[in-house]
């Protein structure tokens, strides 16, 4: 579905009708223009031949039932990969800005696939629609929404924010941007835009190190942003936004979880200007390179965080037996 293609399909038509069609498709969610009774016979059928409604995707459901995913078919024969986790009080989508990803992070198996493409804007907020057609037996929609898919967003910027304004847009989805959340490796230039831009969404850093040499090592990336410059960038965030940053850790066995480096990792957050973050330890999920941390290992590298004052969350693994988890996606393109 490209929206930027249904305006040009709609050109001639009075304006109303592109409201009574967004309704149709986002609010009614119909996913077949001939069900769209408003709308007269020839431009049912005009639309049926320049703008297919169809979104088709293989879906794997994990043995809880709270993980979803779906591996969602592209124009040109590539596949994306989305998210739907499922808690007691929200549905959120984990959506992919990018098939496959570019930076190569030693323990991510979509940075071992490569890049392919970015996503467009009617590609990302497609991966919402299909999970809202597939909620709507229930009476439920996708409220919240994390960038922590597929790719890096801020190399995909114009189409991810793109995408949030729709997402945002009560024509479209109505979901506020404080249940929004965008996940960066630290792209400073990204980081920058998005604190002047008007949008209280939130922001996710992947650290997944306490130092150059290791955060290089794991993430060839920190060479041409390194940890301490993606700092300084983040203390100038919060300085201007005054918004709450997450610090995401992966935790991988003999990696990056000895106790010298959570005190590493306790002096450099201890160290930032202004305290409105938090670190959230991520379990690492299998991609056949390394291995998880125990949760000894994990439950005393929090404890050395917390004696600092720091406040740690850890992350609720989802979807591991569907290889749906963080760091997963990219079995449908291998
Ligand atoms: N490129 C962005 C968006 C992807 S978000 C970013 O890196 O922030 C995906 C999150 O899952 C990131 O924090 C990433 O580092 C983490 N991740 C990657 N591989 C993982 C794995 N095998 N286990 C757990 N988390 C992983």
């Amino acid at each position: 579905m490209d929206l930027t293609n249904l305006e040009k399909a709609l050109k001639g038509e009075p304006d109303f009708r592109l409201k009574q069609i967004k309704r149709a498709i986002f609010k009614d969610l119909v996913n077949d223009w001939d069900k769209i009774m408003v709308l007269p016979l020839t431009l049912r059928q005009k639309l049926n031949q320049e703008l297919s409604l169809e979104i088709k995707a293989e879906v794997f459901t994990s043995n809880d039932n709270k993980t979803i995913k779906a591996l969602i078919d592209l124009k040109d024969g590539l596949k994306t990969e989305t998210v739907l986790m499922r808690y007691s009080d929200r549905n959120t989508a984990c959506l992919s800005s990018m098939v496959g990803c570019p930076l190569a992070c030693e323990f991510c198996a979509t940075g071992k696939m490569g890049f392919k493409r970015n996503l467009t804007i009617g590609e990302i907020i497609e991966q919402v629609l299909f999970f809202n057609r597939f909620l709507k037996n229930e009476n439920q929609k996708v409220n919240s929404i994390v960038f922590m898919g597929m790719g890096e967003p801020f190399l995909n910027y114009d189409n991810v924010l793109g995408a949030i304004r729709i997402l945002n847009d009560e024509d479209y989805f109505n979901i506020g941007a404080r249940h929004i959340s965008i996940s960066t490796v630290g792209i400073i230039e990204g980081i920058e835009k998005l604190a002047k831009e008007s949008l209280q969404v939130n922001l996710a850093i992947s650290l997944h190190a306490p130092n150059e040499e290791l955060r290089s090592k794991i993430m060839p990336i920190n060479k041409k942003y390194p940890l301490i410059e993606v700092l300084r960038t983040v203390e100038d965030y919060m300085k201007a936004t005054h918004r709450k940053i997450m610090f995401e850790y992966v935790m991988i066995k003999d990696v990056n979880d000895s106790l010298e480096n959570a005190n590493e990792l306790a002096i450099l957050l201890s160290g930032l200007k202004s305290s409105i973050f938090m670190v959230n330890l991520i379990s690492y999920n299998p991609t056949g390179i390394f291995k998880a941390s125990s949760s000894e290992r994990i439950k005393n590298f929090k404890a050395v965080l917390e004696k600092s004052n720091i406040e740690v969350v850890q992350r609720y693994k989802f979807g591991v037996s569907i290889k749906a988890a963080c760091g997963q996606l990219a079995s449908g393109n291998q």
